[in-house]
């Protein structure tokens, strides 16, 4: 796990062991805040270790961005903490999430202690708001990546901790592209000092808008070139001719791993495009 200090009090911890996935920490003088947690409990549980023996402070709220199991497997470990999301993540845990976790626990001895914890504080309109020792973390729902996603940011530095909605690649299967397309564009004037995304490098102010714009442009050019693929006609298989790259993203980020991410989005979308059109 890698970890990385973005302002003095906040802090952002990286997976080594799967999809460089982050997780945040935000120290304040009446307890920390802790967004997301990471995939393996093994690496949790070194931030846990970390926020209590370098400052000293409990970790009083984890904030669940979204369901997906690499951001939320690790809260259950924060058994005096208060849970707080969007309440489609809660009902997106309770049902999906409770059944992933099943298949989980029975496939890999590192998640069988695993324990679903459901957000016991959740919002549904608007933003929310959490004040904790002189910190404002401001709260919105963001989908596309999913439809539960929400955006997390640090008013006093200006940070915002996009999870999902800003990773090198933007993924829409479990969401909606016009979602997506709709939250980057949302985010796209503000000015944030730092973006963490929920995969990948912490993003610096100079490259935010050049980010969302590459992003941006993917989701148009993907979106075009399986339209066209879809008015066609012509089944699946076409969609292999339709390369990252020339959607103007690099095939290399995530160990490769985009590549992947990229040919489930041009299927998820030809079948929803499909199934729009019958
Ligand atoms: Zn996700």
């Amino acid at each position: 796990m890698l970890r990385e200090r973005v302002a003095s009090n906040i802090y952002v911890f990286t997976s080594e062991l799967y999809a460089q996935v982050t997780a945040g920490v935000i120290i304040t003088s009446a307890g920390a805040i802790m967004i997301d947690t990471l995939a393996f409990p093994s690496e949790t549980k070194q931030i846990i270790q970390f926020v209590e023996e370098r400052h000293n402070v409990p970790i009083r709220y984890v904030i669940n961005t979204h369901y997906h199991a690499d951001h939320t497997y690790g809260t259950f470990l924060f058994e005096q903490a208060r849970v707080a999301s969007h309440a489609l993540c809660r009902e997106l845990l309770d049902t999906r999430g409770r059944q992933a976790l099943e298949l989980s626990r029975r496939n890999s001895r590192e998640m069988a202690p695993i324990k679903l914890r459901l957000p016991e504080i959740v919002f549904s309109v608007g933003h929310f708001d959490l004040h904790l020792g002189g910190v404002t973390l401001k709260m919105w729902h963001a989908p596309g990546h999913s439809p539960d996603m929400i955006v997390c940011l640090v008013e006093e530095e200006d940070i915002l901790f996009a999870a999902d909605s800003m990773m090198p690649l933007p993924f829409f299967s479990d969401g909606d592209i016009n979602d997506f397309i709709r939250t980057l564009e949302s985010l796209r004037d503000q000015s944030f000092n730092n973006v963490v995304q929920g995969h990948g490098e912490v993003i610096l102010r100079g490259e935010v808008q050049a980010k969302i714009d590459e992003d941006l442009h993917y989701l148009h050019t993907l979106q075009a070139r399986v339209e066209e693929i879809v008015r066609r006609g012509d089944d699946p298989d076409a969609l292999s001719a339709i390369g990252i790259e020339q959607c103007g993203k690099s095939r290399i980020p995530l160990n490769g791993l985009v590549q992947q991410l990229h040919q489930t989005n041009a299927e998820s979308l030809y079948w929803s495009l499909r199934k729009r059109d019958t």
